[in-house]
């Protein structure tokens, strides 16, 4: 992670069960990694339902990261426990011997949303045999009141806060449930933790120093 963070550039692969999971949960360093010179890849699971509206909308999203999006299962809608843990761990292998990532960013196994934990599960999986770091975000934190941390990474977004929010408003079809006052809030309570004016908060899984 640091050679991405000093030297800019790298490759940053980026796993979501569903649309709009990694924008909530780690939009804004994505958007800060793509700005600052990384190619960033959004790999989404599956989309559940309106998948032509969402998969627009999932674009739209990408675009405004400036990211590149793909949808693992877009030949049929289907939810992530529907997939057998096996194929999953295959597609992930596959995508990530494309991308070939210097940083992998999943759910946290601590997510209380089961695909969202079978998408941390195939994702360590399928590191296996990568060496990348790897970090892990709660979707969203306020559906997660319940699980065991936050996390211990603080990623400064304070230039990026506003494209989080844009990205996030992207997904159109979802917003009655996305509150995005709530995000801004929520890195903002994250910033004073880690003394930035607007954070992310991640778990480390891994990292190479
Ligand atoms: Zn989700």
């Amino acid at each position: 992670m640091n050679r991405i963070l000093q030297e800019k550039g790298g490759r940053v692969l980026a796993f979501g069960a569903h649309p709009d999971d990694i924008e909530v949960g780690a939009g804004g360093l994505l958007a800060r990694l793509a700005a600052q010179g990384a190619e960033v890849t959004m790999a989404v699971v599956s989309i559940p339902s309106n998948a032509e509206m969402r998969r627009a909308e999932a674009h739209a999203s990408a675009d405004v990261i400036d990211a590149d999006l793909f949808v693992l299962y877009d030949e049929k809608a289907c939810r992530v426990e529907d997939i057998a843990m096996h194929e999953l761990v295959r597609r992930f292998d596959n995508i990530i011997g494309d991308v070939r990532p210097d940083l992998v960013i999943t759910h946290s196994s601590n997510d209380l949303h089961w695909d969202h934990g079978l998408v941390n599960r195939a994702t360590v999986s399928a590191l296996r045999r990568t060496p990348c770091d790897l970090l892990a975000y709660l979707s969203s934190p306020e559906m997660n009141a319940q699980s065991r941390s936050l996390g211990n990474c603080f990623a400064d977004i304070t230039g990026y806060v506003d494209t989080k929010l844009a990205a996030i408003g992207c997904h159109k079809s979802q917003l009655h449930h996305l509150d995005l006052e709530s995000s801004r809030d929520l890195a903002r309570a994250m910033g004073r933790i880690s003394g930035y004016e607007y954070a992310e908060c991640f778990e480390v899984l891994r990292v190479r120093i």
